[in-house]
C-alpha cells in the first residue's frame, strides 16, 4: 500500500499499534508530547521537524525565522500539555552550499526563543543533506504532577474554547516571519494551575484537526460552531477552520467554570456524544459535515 492511502494520521496509528508500554511511560504516541512519569513531576518530550520544500521555502523564509519556528513548533507542544520546556536537542540536515553566516542566522533565531523561555540547548545531530535544508528539534519539558492536561480527557456537554485567530497563516501565501507565530506558554500555563480546563492541544494542524484529535483521544464527539469561530484578518472561513500553522491552544472546560477562566479566550463549539460526530453547525443552526481534517502529510 502506497503511504498517500493510508496519509499521515492513518500511518501513525499504524506504528502506535506496535510501541510497548514501560511502566515509566505514562502516555506515549497520541498526545502533543510524550508523558513520563519522574519524581514529584511529570517529564514531558516532544519533536517536531521542518523540511524545505514541504513546510518552507528559503526564497521565502530567512534562517532566523526558521530557527525560530522550529522552536516554537516544538514549545506549543510542551505548552499544550500544561506545562514549561526546560532542555532542548538540535538536528540540522544541510546542503553544502549553505553558508556558516546562514547556520548563525538559524541559531540565532533558535536561540532567540530559547533565552526568551530560559530552554538549554544540549545537543543534537549536525548532517550533509543531498538537497533540503531539514531541522529537527527535540524538545523536553515538565508540569506538575496535579496540572498536566491531556487531549483525551474531554466530556460530553463542555464547551471547546479557542485562544487567538484562526488562518492567519493559511490566508498568507508563503511562510510568515515568526512575530505571526504567537505562542501561548503563559495563558497555557495558566489554565493548567487554575484547574479549571479540562483538555488541551494545540491548533498547529488547523483547529479542525484539534477538536478531532481531542475527539478521537477522549472518546467524544462535537459541533464546532462557524460563525464563532474567531477569523484572523484576511482569512476565510475554510483557512480558519483547516488552514493551520497557528499555534493557538484549543481546550475543553465546564460551562461553569467559564467565567473563571482568567485567559482570553472565545467559545468554538460544544463536546457531544462520539455517536453524533464531529460536525461544524453555520449560523443558520444546520449541521454540515467536515471538508477535510486539515493538512495531512503524504496525501
Ligand atoms: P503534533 O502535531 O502535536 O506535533 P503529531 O500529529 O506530529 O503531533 O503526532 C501525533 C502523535 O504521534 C505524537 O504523539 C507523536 O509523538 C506521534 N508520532 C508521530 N510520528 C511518529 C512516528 N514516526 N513514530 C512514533 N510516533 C510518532
Ligand atoms: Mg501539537
Amino acid at each position: 500500500m502506497k503511504l498517500s492511502n493510508l496519509g499521515e494520521f492513518g500511518l501513525i496509528d499504524l506504528i502506535a499499534k506496535r510501541v510497548a508500554k514501560l511502566p515509566s511511560t505514562f502516555i506515549g504516541i497520541g498526545d502533543d508530547a510524550a508523558v513520563l512519569k519522574a519524581k514529584g513531576k511529570y517529564q514531558l518530550i516532544t519533536t517536531d521537524t521542518l523540511i524545505e520544500n514541504v513546510h518552507f521555502r528559503l526564497k521565502t523564509t530567512s534562517f532566523f525565522a526558521l530557527g525560530a519556528k522550529a522552536m516554537a513548533a516544538n514549545i506549543s507542544d510542551i505548552a499544550a500539555m500544561g506545562g514549561y520546556p526546560t532542555h532542548a536537542l538540535v538536528t540540522i540536515g544541510l546542503p553544502k552550499k549553505i553558508t556558516v553566516g546562514q547556520v548563525q542566522q538559524l541559531y540565532r533565531g533558535i536561540n532567540s526563543l530559547a533565552r526568551k523561555h530560559k530552554i538549554d540547548i544540549i545537543g543534537g545531530d549536525t548532517i550533509a543533506s543531498p538537497r533540503a535544508v531539514m531541522i529537527s528539534i527535540t524538545l523536553l519539558g515538565e508540569v506538575e504532577k496535579g496540572n498536566l492536561l491531556l487531549r483525551s480527557t474531554a466530556r460530553v456537554g463542555e464547551l471547546i474554547c479557542v485562544t487567538g485567530k484562526f488562518g492567519g497563516p493559511a490566508s498568507q501565501k508563503y511562510s510568515l516571519p515568526l512575530a505571526a507565530h504567537r505562542l501561548r506558554l503563559s495563558e497555557a500555563r495558566v489554565l493548567a494551575k487554575s484547574h479549571l480546563a479540562t483538555s488541551m492541544i494545540d491548533s498547529s494542524d488547523g483547529l479542525v484537526r484539534s477538536v478531532l484529535e481531542i475527539c478521537k483521544a477522549s472518546k467524544v464527539g462535537a459541533r464546532i460552531y462557524e460563525d464563532q469561530v474567531p477569523i484572523a484578518r484576511g482569512a476565510t472561513l475554510d483557512q480558519a477552520l483547516y488552514g493551520g500553522e497557528e499555534y493557538e491552544l484549543v481546550l475543553t472546560a465546564p460551562k461553569k467554570h467559564l467565567g473563571r477562566l482568567k485567559i482570553k479566550h472565545k467559545v468554538a463549539g460544544e463536546i457531544v456524544a462520539k455517536k453524533q460526530g464531529v460536525k461544524l453547525v453555520d449560523a443558520y443552526g444546520k449541521i454540515k459535515s467536515l471538508k477535510s481534517g486539515g493538512y495531512e502529510h503524504f496525501k
